[in-house]
């Protein structure tokens, strides 16, 4: 199919990208790498009157260190989180995140803004961004208001973003000393939406899981933070033997839904495995 008549705007300055969103209302839609958008306007999903480019604004680009935090760039494209120095040695699980994305076209144009804003319950950077308690930095023409990853998911492709608003950065607080990351999916192919999916931050001391921040993907209509399987593992020693310690609290914690060609008790089964597997791989980094 094709897309409904639109009309396309790129406006020069982020200032001048707000004034044309708020002016327009619920006519406008910001688009930036234009994966996920343009196969939605294609399939007809949503006919918005007017596309605002927001793909070249200087001020939605560039990665820094800000005190303790990564500051990302909303434009930050998923092939720079893989190649990025700052971002690999202070975000380690989002360079490990971001490979699973798609294929290298897609991630090549694909932004970090996008993905959050888009809010896909199976995409991988908003785990992330709730693992790792980054803040997103939303902007309107009023002014500017910093959200916690973990409230700005609101429910299956609902966000917290507000009408002629736009994520400007995400800002992640660097890692510590001492805190291991670990992250693995499992879906049908290579490049395919995941399944299930766990992105996960603990402390490690040598062999032992200390606090530790579970986030699973493809599990419900947002990331899912773990609480119950967060204490479950806490204290124990890895490589763990088997799954006994943790499975009740994935039930506990994690409530999916049948889908078509995916039974949810199935989907519980994967997440368990996976859960396993991510804290042992955690564990003999932490080791070497
Ligand atoms: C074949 C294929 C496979 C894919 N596989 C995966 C995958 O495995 N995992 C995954 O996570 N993603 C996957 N994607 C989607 C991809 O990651 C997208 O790049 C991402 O979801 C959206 O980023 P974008 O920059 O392309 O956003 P766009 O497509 O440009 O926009 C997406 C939405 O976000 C809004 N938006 C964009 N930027 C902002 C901003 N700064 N502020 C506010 N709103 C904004 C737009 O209005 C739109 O509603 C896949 C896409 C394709 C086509």
């Amino acid at each position: 199919m094709k897309a409904r008549n639109f009309r396309y705007v790129r406006p020069k300055s982020l200032a001048h990208a707000l004034q044309i969103l708020t002016d327009a209302g619920d006519d406008a839609v910001p688009i930036a790498g234009g994966q996920s958008l343009l196969a939605g306007l294609n399939m007809r999903l949503s006919a918005p009157a007017l596309l605002v480019d927001i793909d070249n604004l200087g001020e939605l680009a560039g990665q820094s260190r800000d005190g303790d935090c990564i500051r990302l760039g909303a434009l930050t494209r998923h092939d720079e989180l893989i190649r990025s120095d700052l971002v690999r040695e202070h975000l380690p699980l989002l360079a490990m995140a971001a490979p699973h994305i798609g294929h290298v076209a897609i991630r090549n144009r694909g932004t970090l803004g996008g993905s959050l804003a888009y809010a896909d319950p199976a995409a991988e950077l908003p785990a992330c961004a709730v693992a790792l308690r980054a803040t997103l930095v939303l902007r309107n023409l009023q002014g500017e208001r910093h959200v916690p990853a973990e409230a700005f998911f609101k429910g299956l492709f609902e966000t917290d973003l507000r009408s002629g608003e736009l994520i400007v950065a995400a800002k992640f607080p660097v890692a510590q000393r001492g805190t291991a990351t670990g992250f693995a999916e499992l879906s049908r192919r290579r490049g395919d939406f995941a399944l299930v999916g766990l992105a996960a931050v603990a402390t490690m001391e040598r062999q032992r899981i200390g606090a530790a921040r579970l986030v699973y993907f493809g599990c419900g209509d947002r990331p899912q933070v773990a609480k119950s399987v967060s204490a479950a593992v806490s204290g124990l020693d890895a490589p763990l033997p088997d799954t006994s310690s943790f499975a009740a609290a994935v039930r506990q914690d994690l409530t999916p839904t049948d889908t078509p060609g995916l039974r949810a008790d199935t989907r519980l089964h994967m997440a368990t495995a996976l859960t396993r597997r991510v804290l042992n791989t955690m564990s003999e980094r932490a080791a070497a």
